[in-house]
């Protein structure tokens, strides 16, 4: 009896010969799997909690004329078979260079790149079944194969060594061949050596921490004084606020800097508590105006009177300690790689 939700894909999985990751999710499904198929690489899975939905890679040779394959995909009526008709791929996204963070108006459905499609699209009701699922992957691998070539055993990053069988890098197949694979994990090395090597400067990243904590407590305040009620959702926001412009001012994140944001978080949510207790008696005795000294009395008395609300928002501020601590994590610049053939175990072990 697994505690995990159940896994769903594993004779999808084992019909086209993919690898199979279990599910390892109690609420939010993480369950993927990944593989080569009719040529093209696969890999399917589910979105994260900030971008969640079934999403859908497929990977190709790089083509030279990435409109020529948005309008060949967008004119394919196969893919009418797509949940919706397929209708979203009009409004097609091509991405070049970098991937972007930030995107106004959300996640497009199809994104396209010169070497990659993503198809993400959010189930609001059921979960779709497996055999469903392997239609529309069949579907879209089919009508992109249509336009692009298929992988023929060689690199796809250098296009003259062999690579005869994908590798997930960084969980993302790819057909890398041996020499390939050595240079990207060398430079991530190398990357990772100059990360560690960069200054962490605790006091400027303090300084900017500060600043965000202050505008935290102020609209944990607001937000409070507005609603009358408190938010975790505000401790979270003040969270990631801290933690985003600590970064800003240290440079290389460390221990040290997930305490200072961590601490700052709470900081900032007391401040925001002493700060509305502040408010209410001005309001109540406007001759003392917003003292905060008069809110920090108030807030200690609280304490005594009905700790146990005071107690939840120490819990809230706990939970957007939490987030930054979490934010400020060590970036992972090395490239995880790992055959093919060494995860397609477990699809075994069923
Ligand atoms: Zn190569």
């Amino acid at each position: 009896m697994s505690i995990f939700l159940k896994d769903q894909w594993r004779d999808w999985a084992r019909e086209w010969g993919l690898t199979h990751h279990p599910e390892k999710g109690w609420m939010r499904r993480t369950e993927w799997v990944a593989g080569e198929h009719e040529g093209l690489l696969v890999r399917a899975g589910w979105g994260t909690e900030e971008n969640p939905g079934l999403v859908v890679l497929v990977r190709f040779p790089r083509v030279g004329d990435v409109d020529r394959l948005r309008q060949a995909l967008i004119d394919d009526a196969t893919l009418d078979a797509l949940p919706g008709k397929g209708g979203a791929r009009r409004k097609m996204v091509i991405e070049t260079g970098p991937k972007k963070t930030v995107r106004l108006g959300g996640v497009p459905e199809f994104t396209l790149t010169e070497n990659s499609l993503v198809w993400r699209h959010v189930f609001r009701f059921s979960t779709p079944k497996a055999t469903q699922l392997e239609e529309w992957g069949a579907a879209l691998v089919t009508a992109i194969a249509r336009t692009t070539s298929r992988f023929d055993g060689r690199c796809e990053v250098c296009t003259t060594g062999a690579a005869t069988r994908y590798v997930l890098v960084n969980e993302v197949p790819m057909m890398m061949c041996a020499t390939c694979q050595q240079r990207l994990s060398a430079e991530g090395e190398m990357a990772e050596r100059t990360y560690e090597m960069s200054e962490a400067r605790h006091l400027p990243g303090l300084a900017l921490g500060l600043v965000a904590a202050l505008v935290g407590a102020v609209a944990w305040a607001a937000i409070e004084a507005v609603t009358n009620r408190i938010f975790a959702a505000a401790a979270i926001g003040i969270g990631a606020l801290v933690a985003w412009t600590y970064k800003r001012g240290a440079g290389r994140v460390d221990a040290a800097g997930r305490v200072i944001a961590a601490a700052l978080t709470i900081v900032s949510v007391v401040l925001g508590e002493i700060m509305i207790y502040a408010w209410m008696v001005m309001k109540a005795r406007p001759e003392i105006g917003f003292n905060l000294e008069a809110g920090w009395y108030v807030y200690l008395k609280m304490w005594g009177d009905s700790p146990g609300s005071e107690a939840i928002t120490i819990l809230f501020a706990l939970v957007g300690a939490w987030v930054a601590a979490k934010a400020l994590e060590r970036p992972r610049l090395r490239a995880r790689i790992e055959s093919g053939d060494a995860t397609s175990g477990q699809s075994k072990a069923a």
